[in-house]
């Protein structure tokens, strides 16, 4: 079911692009960028294998680096820490110093998102829900509270 694909050219590009914003990061080269299938998340940072597993590519390139600076900041940062927080700041100052304001406001917006718990209320882990749900229909009770307390509650990474 979970499939490796071959990774496309616009995945590739757009990951070679936002690795500028990160000088002292992975100075040798060896997290890789995997174009994924079957399995129930967008994007995942994976440190043993030192790979960022993608599923779905967004048309949109702002969103499409947003998602990709996320994911490189949790290559040292498990879950949505005050760590994690931090370097999608400086990543969002050195990414405002080269000219891009928008991608800047998006990386803003995402740490803010996640900035407190007051943000993960019972809807929002509601809609959370529904949309594994969708995405993955044989999907187990158990899988799905694994995901949650990886994604929400500290305990692991997405
Ligand atoms: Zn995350």
């Amino acid at each position: 079911m979970r499939t490796i694909n071959e990774t496309p050219k616009r995945l590739q590009e757009a990951y070679n692009f936002v690795r500028q914003f990160f000088p002292n990061w992975d100075r040798k080269r060896q997290w890789q960028i995997r174009y994924i299938s079957g399995v129930y998340y967008i994007a995942k940072c994976n440190t043993d294998l030192k790979t960022i597993d993608f599923r779905l590519i967004s048309d949109d390139d702002i969103e499409l680096y947003m998602l990709l600076i996320h994911e490189i900041c949790h290559t040292s940062s498990p879950a949505h820490s005050k760590k994690w927080q931090d370097r999608m700041k400086i990543a969002g100052h050195r990414i405002n110093k080269s000219g891009y304001p928008l991608l800047t406001r998006e990386i803003i917006n995402e740490v803010n998102r996640y900035k407190g718990s007051s943000n993960i209320n019972g809807k929002f882990i509601y809609r959370k829900i529904v949309e594994i749900v969708m995405d993955n229909k044989n999907i187990s009770f158990e899988d799905i509270m694994i995901y949650l307390s990886k994604e929400y509650y500290g305990g692991g990474r997405a």
